[in-house]
């Protein structure tokens, strides 16, 4: 699919793999939309580029369809990147074995995965209005980004873990329903990738979780997170799959 001319939309899109997926998308020609909370460095983010800021709640549909409008205006909608996402960590009982709050496991599931979805249902409306690439006859892809947490999820990960494997289970259905479209759904579930949620870990920390990995040994760095959605973007083959992108680690329990 030819990039240039054509409009991207990133969520999450002012700090760590949206960041760094928006520059790759704008080098590869795209004019980039970064959606991102109003209290995030989504402005500065995106007058780096010579994008577009367009700041929304993912969960907010209201908020969601404007910057969906603003994509839309920028050319055709033909990249969709959905890297907005939250992690706190809470197990099911606290010390004391008290139920932790609902609240608490309701918002994570709303903004990872709840709020994926409002942005696919939104934007594959405005990709299925559009007219076919020339090139590729593909209107248009979206790339999710669940978490090897959706397959080996940790102590504390209950919630994380079930909006991830929420984002896993509806990329099939969600891609074989947008296949008459000429839309492709495809998802990635990074391992332990060095963004500013893991670079607040104390250097020792992120030493250890680097050296977890089988190989490499290292964090994954969010520009690897970035070329592969590239590939997805330039591989038509790709759809209704999700990728892991994690030196072969499988989390522990703990
Ligand atoms: P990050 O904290 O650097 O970036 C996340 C961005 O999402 C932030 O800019 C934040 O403002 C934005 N955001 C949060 N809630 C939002 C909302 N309701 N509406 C709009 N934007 C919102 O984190 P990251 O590491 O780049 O994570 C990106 C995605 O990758 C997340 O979905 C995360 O769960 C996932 N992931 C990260 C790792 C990792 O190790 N870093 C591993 C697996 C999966």
């Amino acid at each position: 699919m030819d990039l240039s001319g054509a409009s991207a939309l990133v969520t999450g899109g002012a700090s760590g793999l949206g960041f760094a997926t928006a520059q790759r998308l704008s080098a590869a020609g795209a004019a980039v939309t970064i959606v991102d909370l109003p209290s995030s460095a989504g402005i500065e983010r995106a007058a780096e580029l010579g994008g577009t800021f367009a700041p929304a709640d993912v969960t907010d549909p209201d908020q969601v369809a404007a910057a969906v409008a603003a994509a839309t205006r920028a050319g055709p909608l033909r990249v969709v990147v959905n890297c907005a996402g939250i992690a706190p960590p809470a197990k099911v009982l606290d010390r004391e074995g008290r139920t932790t709050p609902l609240a608490d496991f309701e918002r994570l599931v709303r903004i990872n995965l709840v709020g994926t979805y409002n942005v696919i249902g939104q934007a594959a409306a405005a990709m299925a209005a559009s007219a076919p690439d020339g090139v590729s006859g593909d209107r248009g892809v979206i790339v999710n980004t669940a978490s090897v947490a959706a397959f080996d999820g940790q102590i504390g990960q209950p919630a994380y873990s079930a909006s991830k494997g929420g984002v896993h289970a509806m990329t099939l259905p969600i891609a074989r329903e947008l296949a008459r479209y000429g839309i492709r759904v495809v998802t990635i579930a990074p391992g332990i990738m060095e963004t500013p949620m893991l670079k607040g870990l104390p250097q020792a920390a992120q030493d250890s979780l680097g050296e977890q990995v089988p190989y490499p040994a290292r964090l994954g760095r969010p520009d690897e997170y970035a070329s592969l959605v590239l590939e997805i973007v330039r591989n038509g083959y790709l759809n209704g799959e999700t990728i892991r992108l994690d030196g072969a680690i499988r989390m522990a329990p703990r």
